[in-house]
């Protein structure tokens, strides 16, 4: 028995599927997902909440007809012994290797109020997880809970339809995962310009519908409670056959769990430590496990990554450290604020080239730091001008070289964009549908834009 059956309808699943069709996996392939619609793309639900995107445009491309996809059925349970698995409509599927791709689950914070029953949110609580958590928001005010990267693009994007909106946040400042104190002023300021009321150092302490009480007696006029307060592996599958859970599945080098024919990715797995919460990170895994179901064998590799929260108008990226992770004595720290453009830059540099750190503001250096730090390339001489964005990188005009990756998550350049644009995709659909551009986690979907202005523009 050779084939693999993929449990999950997430984009982890998806490109897996995919990638073993045109791969020529010799054995079946099904994809078995608990939600009612086929794969869509998670990481672009913000955009659905706010109503820049219709959620039809979400629905990732169709799989190939030899892939059997089974929508609305949940797996529950994994018989490892007869390697076959159970579905809640009563069937059983054999399979050769099995895949979880599972993903994960909002966390709720213990806020009394907050859930009826455990698992249950309350009226007018809502995680955005799902398509179906993007119905329209009722009237009157958002109470954001959380200010990590999602918190802080949600409460942007709600702010920006008129929305009143409150985050709340029980750090002292925004972004404490990714921002030190100094750069997270700067989201903080933009957003207390939208008139986002920011109640940081605070604590939603209870909620009863129409309104949270905070923790130092504050009550919020409350319509809607957006729950952003992270994720957690939904590993309940895995662990009740058995495999290793920490933070996740657990899974080697291979993907392969303790049982070699179970391979976890996405969301749901362990690697190294580390469990995944990109959908960068799950396409990732689906391109090493798909190559190594196929004969293809090599290790799983984290790639370096940027982090570029979706605050349109506002640039930003963070720089994660980069292996190996722990600090270096030859480790030198480069700074520069510019509070009254709202520009700031900390780059940590090893060796003469980026290992971590945070730019905000200046498109240009935005851009051009994120490009020498995903290709690990040596930083220029000129740390000042890299910084402010005015290295002559860029031509006299602010545009950036052909070689630019504009979509870092399906890896898409400025040129393989401007050639999908003079071979006929003239609007930002149609380059999506030619170079997938804009359709992973959506961040680039404003230069994709530009960029089509700009070529329409230059065209006689
Ligand atoms: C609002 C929001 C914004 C985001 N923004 C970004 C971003 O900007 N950049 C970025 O990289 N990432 C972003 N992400 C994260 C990204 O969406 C996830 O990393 C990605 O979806 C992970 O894919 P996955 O397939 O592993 O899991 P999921 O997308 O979680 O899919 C898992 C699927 O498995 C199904 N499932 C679970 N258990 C079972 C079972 N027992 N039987 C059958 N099916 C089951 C679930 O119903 C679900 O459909 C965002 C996520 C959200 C919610």
């Amino acid at each position: 028995m050779t084939g693999v059956v993929i449990v999950g309808g997430g984009p982890a699943a998806h490109r897996l599927a995919a990638l073993l069709a045109r791969y020529g996996h010799p054995g079946g392939v099904s994809v078995v997902g608990a939600e009612p619609r086929p794969p869509y793309n998670r990481a672009l639900l913000g955009s659905v909440l706010d109503g820049t995107l219709d959620a039809d445009r979400l629905t990732l491309p169709a799989l190939p007809a030899a892939v059997r996809q089974l929508t609305g059925v949940r797996v529950t349970a994994v018989d490892r012994a007869r390697r076959a698995i159970r579905l809640d409509d009563g069937r059983e599927l054999p399979y050769g290797v099995l895949v979880l791709a599972t993903g994960a689950r909002p966390r709720t914070p213990r806020v009394p109020g907050l859930q009826t029953q455990p698992g249950r949110l309350a009226d007018g609580v809502r995680a955005v997880r799902t398509a179906a958590d993007c119905r329209p928001l009722s009237e009157g005010p958002v109470v954001v809970v959380g200010g990590g990267i999602r918190g802080v693009e949600t409460a942007w994007a709600l702010s920006g339809t008129g929305q009143e909106v409150a985050l709340v946040h029980p750090a002292g400042q925004l972004m404490e995962r990714h921002l030190d104190m100094v750069a997270a002023a700067l989201p903080a300021e933009w957003l207390a310009a939208r008139g986002v009321a920011l109640h940081l150092g605070r604590r939603a302490a209870e909620y009863t519908p129409g309104k949270v009480v905070l923790d130092d007696g504050q009550v919020l006029a409350a319509g809607t409670v957006l729950l952003c307060t992270g994720t957690v592996a939904e590993s309940a599958l895995a662990r009740a056959s058995g495999l290793e859970v920490r933070g996740g599945v657990v899974v080697d080098d291979l993907l392969r769990t303790g049982d070699p024919h179970i391979h976890a990715i996405g969301d749901c797995a362990e690697h190294a430590g580390t469990t995944g919460t990109t959908v960068l990170r799950a396409w990732e895994q689906a391109e090493t496990l798909a190559r190594n179901l196929t004969g293809r064998e090599r290790p799983y590799a984290p790639e370096r990554r940027v982090l570029r929260p979706r605050t349109p108008g506002r640039d930003m990226v963070v720089l994660p450290p980069a292996a190996p992770v722990r600090p270096d004595d030859t480790d030198a720290t480069v700074s520069l604020l510019d509070r009254a453009r709202g520009h700031h830059a900390r780059l940590v540099l090893r060796g003469g080239r980026i290992h971590e750190g945070t730019v905000i503001g200046s498109p240009s250096a935005v851009a051009e730091v994120s490009r020498l730090y995903l290709r690990d390339e040596p930083v220029p001489a000129d740390l000042l001008a890299l910084l402010t964005g005015a290295d002559g990188t860029y031509a006299g005009d602010g545009t950036p070289p052909d070689d630019t990756v504009v979509c870092h998550c399906n890896n898409v350049t400025r040129k393989a964009l401007k050639d999908a644009w003079h071979r006929g995709a003239h609007d930002e659909a149609a380059l999506a549908r030619a170079t997938r551009a804009t359709t992973g986690c959506g961040g680039c979907t404003a230069a994709v834009r530009s960029l089509c202005t700009a070529l329409e523009g230059a065209t006689p």
